[in-house]
């Protein structure tokens, strides 16, 4: 089951809970702001998560996972060319904003990575590895879901942006299509900051852009 928050920080983005309804238990993916929230909605439902996972490491998407992750004892997970954005508040845009984000103590992904609940392995993501948004951008992929949580590599509507600190506009393409776009059709992509699509709607609106 998946639950969407919307958390208020400098932007709003969207964070997401991937819940197992049987054990309650679960990940909880971006916590870009607002940990007092999550920390409140997390007790009220009686989640347990296990793990804390990171699209990347833009500080709208990494904001509040240092002091939930401390105060749940659930790790963080980040793709391993996050390290230069966790430690970094000008590639992490934390400092334009006038914050200064950092994360200390993370694990690192690799494309291919499967994550799996302990209390559950049947509730799983699979971590695809999609640069071009940022170096470090992963979609986590439910097949039983049918769903990707997408970050900011595609919302609806439209592609992310690519003129920030590692971005490159025909990289995101090219892996948006590829990987992205190559997942079943009625797959729900779960971005930061846009209502949900599916693959189909986004397919059909790029290649009929490709063809005008
Ligand atoms: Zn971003």
């Amino acid at each position: 089951m998946i639950y969407t928050v919307p958390v208020t920080g400098v932007f709003i983005t969207n964070m997401y809970f991937l819940i197992d309804e049987k054990t309650k238990h679960g990940f909880l993916i971006d916590p870009g702001a607002s940990a007092d929230l999550i920390l409140q909605v997390i007790k009220r439902y009686g989640f347990q998560i296990e793990k804390i996972l990171i699209t990347h490491g833009h500080f709208d998407h990494i904001g509040a996972a240092e002091i939930v992750s401390n105060k749940l004892r659930a790790p963080i997970y980040i793709h391993e060319k996050g390290k230069r954005y966790i430690t970094d508040p000008i590639w992490n845009l934390s400092e334009e904003s006038g914050l200064k984000v950092v994360l200390r103590d993370v694990q690192y992904l690799n494309h291919g990575d499967v994550i799996s609940l302990e209390s559950n392995p049947n509730i799983m993501v699979h971590v695809i590895y999609v640069p071009g948004h940022t170096t470090d951008s992963i979609v986590f992929y439910s097949k039983e879901e049918k769903a990707a949580f997408v970050g900011d590599s595609i919302f609806k509507g439209s592609l992310g942006r690519s003129d920030f600190y590692g971005g490159d506009e025909v990289q995101l393409f090219t892996e948006v299509i590829t990987k992205i776009l190559t997942l079943p059709e009625d797959t729900v992509l779960y971005s930061g900051h846009s209502e949900p699509t599916t693959v189909g709607i986004e397919r059909a609106r790029i290649y009929k852009k490709v063809v005008e």
